[in-house]
């Protein structure tokens, strides 16, 4: 699956060997957007399907490339996770939503915040320790924060996935596994884990309208969900009538282009506050 994530990337080629220049300069080009502040969180909120209200909001990274323009994670995020260097991307993304928590307009109104974590922040057995220090220097609870996990981050070393779980949970941040439905998942580290939310995946939620099977699909997931206690969030919410479909079934919260697409900071601000207002 990396491999083929890894073709569709235009920044980088797997035919070349992990020695070769092409990586290198890659790796100083990801290192210079960090230091050199091109790297940008957006924010695409989640909607809960009881009330419309904003429960929360999924931060996704993006690349401003002085000279390649706009590059999509999907374009740097595999080739991030190969060299390790996506913790740092991973700390990043964090310490930018902290940041965000002190603003005046989230204080007034608190805002949840998912961050995605990759199989390489699974693997690190000081990730709880730094994320901890980090939201310390300001001040943030990590209950204001949900962890967004694929079961195939999961799946790669689940000893080690459960430690890390564990641990963040016990900090007191909220788990949630990401694209549901997609990866090898076992239903056994499904109860054994402390997740608190399911993310069905988008392809699942883009089909449902057409495909009867992913009807069913995320019928069955849903109920899983609350079947197990958990909360369950449909992504790639594109149309009106997907929206409503998904309400009908009792789903708990939706994301996607038809409520919103993934917003610089500032933007998503202001796009909350009018959607309050109205
Ligand atoms: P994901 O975590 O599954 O994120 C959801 C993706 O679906 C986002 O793509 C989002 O823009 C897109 N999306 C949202 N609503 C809709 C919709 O209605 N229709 C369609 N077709 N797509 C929708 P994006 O931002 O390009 O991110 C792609 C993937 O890159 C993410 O998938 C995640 O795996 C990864 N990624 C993005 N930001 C980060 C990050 O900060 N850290 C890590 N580790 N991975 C990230
Ligand atoms: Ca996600
Ligand atoms: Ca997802
Ligand atoms: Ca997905």
């Amino acid at each position: 699956a990396a491999k083929r994530k890894l073709s569709g990337a235009l920044l980088y080629d797997p035919s070349f060997d992990s020695a070769s220049s092409q990586m290198l300069s890659l790796l100083t080009e990801l290192r210079r957007a960090v230091e050199g502040n091109e790297l940008r969180l957006f924010l695409q909120p989640k909607v809960s399907l009881v009330d419309g209200t904003v429960v929360a909001a999924e931060a996704l990274v993006r690349w401003e490339h002085p000279q390649r323009g706009l590059v999509p994670p999907m374009q740097f995020i595999p080739f991030a996770e190969q060299t390790g260097f996506v913790r740092k991307l991973t700390l990043w993304m964090f310490e930018e939503a902290a940041r965000l928590m002190g603003d005046a307009r989230v204080q007034s109104h608190p805002l949840k915040i998912s961050i995605n974590l990759s199989t390489r922040d699974l693997l690190d057995p000081d990730l709880s320790v730094r994320l901890g220090s980090l939201l310390q220097r300001y001040g943030v609870p990590a209950t204001q924060f949900c962890l967004e996990i694929t079961e195939s981050a999961i799946m790669d070393d689940p000893q080690r996935a459960e430690t890390t779980l564990n641990r963040l949970s016990e900090q007191g941040f909220q788990l949630s596994i990401d694209d549901f439905g997609t990866g090898y998942s076992s239903l056994a580290y499904l109860k054994r884990l402390p997740v608190d939310e399911l993310k069905i995946d988008k392809s699942f939620v883009m089909g449902m309208e057409k495909d009867e099977d992913d009807a069913k699909i995320v019928r069955s997931t849903i109920d899983l969900a609350h079947n197990l206690g958990l909360s369950v969030v449909a992504e790639g919410v594109e149309n009106a009538v997907i929206l409503e479909r998904l309400a009908d079934l009792s789903c708990d919260e939706a994301q996607g282009y038809h409520i919103s697409r993934p917003l610089p900071a500032e933007a998503f601000l202001s796009w909350r506050a009018q959607r309050a207002e109205a």
